[in-house]
Parts: structure tokens; sequence; C-alpha cells
């Protein structure tokens, strides 16, 4: 036997023989692809509030002695870094949930959901209560009806009747799943933020947690912009926005939803969404039982 390049034959011998290796580097391609686009959106999204950072300070040196002009570009410069490190915040959490060696030192422990749930919107309750949104969570109840204050409204309605109470506040406690309980927070955290981003003021919000035989359900509800059908696949990609202009002057990165569905699949579930424009947008998270 020996090797000629294209394979292995048994040149001497009565038969030829061949080894050959196929190997199919599509995956690896796509790959290879995805990670070129990941550095490239993530450049254009640091140079962009660095380059504003670097004009609106050379505006404020030329306009040192006027006082209102100073405290409007000096204004627009925090704001700008504030985007920076909201961006470098969820980049770092990104690579925490998609770090295979990181994610396998997360913890996989007994999480109570109501606790974490109570803990997503109360961290949010500031940029709730700037917008004179309410914030409400129920238990074992679609909140549909009570966020639409109307109990036959379609506001957030997905298919399905699931209107009755199934279980008492008290009941509570046994709502237990599998997860890192730091990082479902963070999941139900990005779900509640964008419910209050993109609603006008003076809506509702509601979030739900009810358990079914085998599965915890968390249901985040609002009356807010919604999501055109034809986006609604896209919104878990990493950067992608429906309207960027309006992400960004919300604060936005795009990374909010791929962050949140990683820590969803890494601990067994499932996301989904309903969404109507301008009736309003339902996202549901479902993690088995623990
Ligand atoms: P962003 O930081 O831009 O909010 P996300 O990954 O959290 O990024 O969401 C991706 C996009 O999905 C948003 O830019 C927005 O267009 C859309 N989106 C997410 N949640 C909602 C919502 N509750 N209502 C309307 N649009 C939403």
């Amino acid at each position: 036997l020996r090797s000629d390049g294209d394979g292995i034959s048994d040149k001497g011998g009565a038969n030829e023989l061949y080894a050959v290796l196929i190997e199919d580097v599509s995956d690896r391609r796509h790959f290879e692809r995805m990670r070129r686009d990941f550095v490239t959106n993530v450049s254009h999204e640091l140079k962009t509030p660095a380059g504003a950072i670097s004009l609106l300070a050379e505006t404020i040196s030329d306009a040192a002695d006027d006082p209102s002009a100073v405290k409007y570009f000096s204004g627009r410069i925090s704001k700008e870094s504030e985007r920076l490190t909201e961006l470098v915040k969820k980049l770092i959490e990104l690579q925490k949930v998609q770090d295979d060696d990181v994610a396998a030192s997360q913890k996989s422990e007994p999480v109570c959901v109501p606790e974490i749930v109570r803990e997503a919107i109360s961290e949010n309750e500031v940029q709730a209560s700037a917008k004179h949104i309410e914030m409400r969570m129920f238990f074992g109840d679609d909140p549909v009806g009570e966020v639409a204050g109307a109990g036959d409204s379609a506001v957030g309605k997905p298919d399905g009747d699931e209107s009755k109470r199934s279980l008492a506040v008290t009941d509570a406690d046994a709502i237990v799943v599998r997860a890192d309980a730091e990082n479902l927070k963070t999941a139900v955290k990005n779900l509640v933020e964008n419910a209050i981003h993109y609603s006008p003021e003076g809506t509702h919000v509601g979030v739900s947690v009810k358990r079914t035989n085998d599965h915890v359900q968390i249901r985040v509800v609002d009356q807010g912009i919604g999501i055109p059908a034809e986006a609604q696949s896209r919104i878990f990609e990493r950067f992608y926005r429906v309207d960027p202009a309006r992400s960004r002057a919300t604060g936005g990165t795009g990374l909010g939803l791929s962050i949140t569905k990683h820590i969803v699949q890494e601990a067994g579930g499932t996301i989904s969404v309903w969404s109507r424009p301008n009736e309003g947008s339902t996202f549901t998270i479902e993690l088995p039982c623990a």
C-alpha cells in the first residue's frame, strides 16, 4: 500500500484499493461566515457611539463659552457613553451564555420561578414608572385579558383561550425549574425591558407564571408597537432590529433576545412570540419543571 496523494493504493497488488476522505466543510464555512459577520457587526456598533463621542467632544471645546451648549453636548456625550457601556455589558452577557466552557460551568440549580420574575419586574420599575407603565404579575393566569383591562380584548392574545386560573398564589413556591438563577433572571429581565421600551406611555405590561403538568410557562405581554409578521422569525438573531433607529434611541443593542433565547435553550426550554403591529406582543418561555 502506498499513498499517491489521491488516496491509498495497492499499486503492486491485483486490486487497487482506495481510501478517500470526504469532508463536508459547509458547516465550517457557515460558522466562519457567522463569526466574520459578528465581528463586523460588533465593530460597527462600537464605532457609532465612539465616533459620536469624539465629534461631540470636539464641538464642546468649540462652544466652551456657551454654558447652555456645553450642557446640551455633555448630556449627549453621557447618553452615547451609556450606550457603549450597555453594549459592552450585553456582549459580555452573550459571551457568557454562548461560550461552551463557561456554559458548562454554569449552575443547574432548582430555581423558584415566581421569585425570579418578581426580581426581574422590580429591577425594571424605574423605567416603567418613567413612562407611566403599570406592571402586573399573575399566577397561573394568562395576563392577556387583565393587561387589556377588559376581559375580551385581543391585545397580546396568542392562540387558544387560557384565561382560567389554574393555580393559587400560595402554590407559587412549587413552581421550580432547573437553571442558572442569575441567567434566568437576565432572560426574563430582557423581555420585560423590551415590553417597556416598545410600548407607549400609560399602557400595561403583564407577566404571568403558570405551571402545566410538566412545564412552567412565563409570559410577558405588552400593549406596544408590535412586531410585523415577517420580522418575527428574525428578532432572535444577534443585532437584528425591526427599526434600528428606534431601538438605538431607546438604548437597545439588538442583543437582548438572542441572549434570552440562549439562556432558555440552555435550561432545556423554548421561547416563542405572538405579536400584531399596533396591538402588542406576547413572549412565552416554556421550561421543563424541576
Ligand atoms: P433591542 O436591544 O434592539 O431591543 P432585542 O434583541 O431585545 O434588541 O430585540 C430585537 C428587536 O425585536 C428589537 O429591536 C425590536 O425591533 C423587536 N422587539 C423586541 N421586543 C419587542 C416588543 N416587546 N415589542 C415590539 N418590538 C420588540
